[in-house]
């Protein structure tokens, strides 16, 4: 692997995506790492952060309903 694969990077996030109207406000932006970014979107897709809580609330309620702890 190359040397500068192995450095740590910082991506601009946006909670809101830019793609459904979210806008480059600080208030919309997280800075994350750069391989975490890429995890994000593999998992939530396009998803604004609301809708990510939302989702795994309803996860944890399902489990929950299940009787798992
Ligand atoms: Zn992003």
């Amino acid at each position: 692997m190359r040397r500068y694969r192995k450095r740590k990077w910082r991506n601009k996030h946006h909670l809101v995506p830019r793609s459904r109207g979210g806008n480059s406000h600080y208030r919309n932006l997280l800075l994350i790492d750069g391989e975490l970014h890429i995890d994000w979107h593999r998992v939530f897709k396009n998803r604004t952060l609301d809708e990510v809580i939302s989702l795994l609330e309803r996860v944890r309620r399902a489990k929950a309903s299940e009787g798992v702890p």
